[in-house]
């Protein structure tokens, strides 16, 4: 088959890269060959500089490719509105499309050029089957769709690989109700674009052969990778918990960030956990928000049609609900999906 013949060309070429080391002087030969440079803001507002080595970047695309050449077919047509400005992610997805065959309309997410109305035009204009972007993003342009008068279940879209932001699976599952579409998640941090990738059950699974993970305080706490902290909620499944598809690397849930997350009386409690609860409400449209302020979650929900909806029974419901199942405070905001982008978060 040529798809597989081509990519074990490039899987060549990319082990030849690894092995070559083009410097001849001595004293530089045991420091790692740096391939680029990126930034991430600590939590502080500051931002860091990351370099990573030519042997991150290649390997970490090698399973990023493996794993949306499970998702991703030659025929698909697919839109990347991820990061590109000073991350990885975008360049990375780029080369992983390209690899598995498909071709590719990067749009960003700073929308200057390609602002979402626009997006939507190309998603008609060039049949756009698969969108590679975050959830809230997905949420968005689906709102955007129907204010239009669109249908987002209409639409050529038919596969949504959510990246860059932790997303329940009943969030997911809203979200690709709302396209009509499958969804799949990957998981990375800033300075590891791809640190999990979802099996066929749906389930994120730890590049262990190549990323050492621990958390702090565990089995839910701060991710550790590589002996750094990253700043990012997860939980990591003991490595004796198997996945159903029986595959021996352990299972990470990610929770989004330390900063979004406050003690509950059973331990950590995270914005996803929140959400979770949120989407056992049936009439919420796929968007969230959620910020932590003085041990406080502050929710913003939407829903499709505010006229519909008994929003003081709603926000009521919800805080109860997080309240029984959490035992954490939530603030709840709903509003119509249309005023979704002037919402306080
Ligand atoms: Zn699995």
């Amino acid at each position: 088959m040529t798809t597989t013949t081509s990519l074990a060309t490039h899987y060549e070429q990319f082990l030849e890269l690894l092995t070559r080391d083009p410097r001849t002087a001595a004293d530089d030969r045991d420091a790692p060959l740096r391939a680029r440079y990126g930034e991430r803001v600590d939590p502080s507002g500051a931002a860091e500089p990351i370099v990573l080595t030519r042997d991150e970047w290649i390997r970490d695309q090698i399973d990023l490719t493996l794993a949306m050449g499970r998702l991703l077919t030659e025929d698909d047509v697919v839109v990347s509105a991820v990061p590109y400005e000073l991350s990885f992610i975008g360049a990375q997805v780029d080369r992983v499309i390209e690899m598995v065959g498909a071709s590719v309309i990067s749009v960003g997410t700073s929308g200057t050029i390609c602002p979402m109305p626009r997006l939507l035009g190309l998603i008609e204009q060039y049949e756009v089957t698969a969108l590679v972007c975050s959830p809230s993003f997905a949420a968005e342009l689906a709102g955007l769709a129907a204010s239009l008068g669109k249908r987002p279940a209409d639409s050529t879209v038919r596969t949504i690989v959510c990246v860059g932001e932790a997303c329940s699976t009943e969030r997911l599952d809203r979200i690709g109700a709302a396209w009509a579409a499958r969804t799949s998640a990957l998981y990375g941090t800033p300075s590891a674009p791809t640190v999990a990738v979802a099996c066929d059950h749906g389930a994120l699974h730890l590049c262990d052969h190549r990323l050492r993970a621990e958390v702090r305080g565990g089995p839910r706490g701060e991710l550790i990778l590589d002996g750094s902290p990253t700043g990012e909620a997860v939980e990591l499944w003991p490595a004796d918990r198997r996945c159903a598809c029986g595959s021996a690397s352990r299972v990470l849930l990610p929770l989004g960030g330390m900063a979004s997350a406050v003690r509950g009386p059973d331990g950590l409690v995270s914005a996803v956990d929140v959400e979770r609860v949120v989407f056992g409400h049936s009439r919420l449209a796929p968007h969230f928000a959620c910020a932590v302020r003085n041990g406080t979650f502050h929710v913003t929900c939407a829903v499709a049609d505010s006229g519909a909806v008994d929003a003081g029974a709603l926000r009521r419901a919800i805080r109860g609900g997080v309240d029984e199942a959490l035992g954490v405070e939530a603030e709840v905001t709903i509003v119509g999906v249309q005023d979704w982008s002037t919402a306080p978060s």
